[in-house]
């Protein structure tokens, strides 16, 4: 029996980012050569995290900025 292949519908797209749904229910996010594979639900909470950076980055910070530590996001 044949697997069956992904098939993907593009739902945004700008120079520098995509966001398309695949038929096997994950989200595929674009940027420039590297996608990231998720689901809709990391989708929602990626998009919160990127509106708290812009709003961060767009009000002077109160205290000393916290150091980024890579490795503390959950998937
Ligand atoms: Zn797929």
């Amino acid at each position: 029996m044949p697997t069956p292949t992904c098939c993907r519908t593009l739902l945004a797209h700008s120079p520098s980012a995509e966001v398309a749904r695949c038929t096997c229910g994950h989200i595929h996010l674009s940027l420039g050569p590297m996608t990231i594979r998720m689901d809709e639900d990391t989708l929602h909470a990626v998009w919160h995290t990127m509106g708290d950076a812009l709003r961060a980055l767009a009000s002077p910070p109160a205290a000393p900025p916290e150091p980024a530590i890579a490795g503390r996001w959950k998937q």
